[in-house]
């Protein structure tokens, strides 16, 4: 028997989303669609962005610098295309100033641009409330399943610290990276912030 369908089958390993950067030149905009950022300290190694593995990271026995990426998921105002966004802990500001004043960044118009056309320039970020009368949102996707397939990580080494509205992308434990880096283990300290040059893009 033959089978047709309008939609291509699903990804076994779950919702596998593209992700997308801040572009030179013109502005990206789009609707938030997840409750909360997910976010990792991250290491640019062997020409990609990795996440952190704490104490099984080989690119920190390597001595790679690493930087925290946030990552929420977007819904293109013009394309129409569900992607996640990576930003750095520099850029978020503004999303978690609306976090604070709205519950959730759901349904938060953000628009990102670099502030040169150079492909590391710093990003800005601005938001605002959506108009959802004329658009129907996509349902919040699994940010850890679709990071995790990005990495190719298995989605278990991501440990969940909690769950917002039974959706589980809302809260990740911090890496133990960071939380050596807060207590102020000086190993960890030269490698934050500026001046990490290996990176692709500073958002
Ligand atoms: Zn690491």
């Amino acid at each position: 028997m033959y089978n047709f369908t309008s939609d291509p089958p699903e990804d076994p390993r779950g919702n596998s989303l593209q992700l997308k950067r801040t572009p030179t030149g013109r502005p990206l905009r789009g609707i938030v669609t997840c409750e909360d950022i997910v976010g990792t300290a991250t290491h640019f190694f062997h020409g990609r962005t990795v996440p952190c593995a704490g104490n099984d990271c080989e690119a920190h026995a390597a001595g790679v610098p690493w930087r925290w990426h946030g990552y929420v998921s977007l819904y293109g105002l013009t394309t129409h295309i569900h992607r996640l966004f990576e930003m750095t802990a520099r850029a978020i500001e503004p999303l978690k100033a609306y976090r604070l004043a709205h519950g959730t960044l759901r349904g938060c118009l953000l628009m990102a641009q670099r502030v040169n056309s150079s492909p590391n320039a710093r990003v800005l970020i601005t938001t605002g409330v959506a108009d959802l009368q004329s658009i129907s949102l996509p349902k919040e996707p699994h940010i850890l399943e679709a990071l995790s397939i990005i990495w190719n990580i298995e989605l278990p080494s991501i440990t969940l610290d909690g769950l917002v509205k039974d959706v589980p992308s809302a809260k990740v434990t911090r890496p133990a990276v960071l939380q050596r880096f807060e207590q102020g283990d000086s190993r960890f300290r030269q490698n934050a912030g500026n001046g990490d040059k290996s990176q692709p893009t500073e958002l």
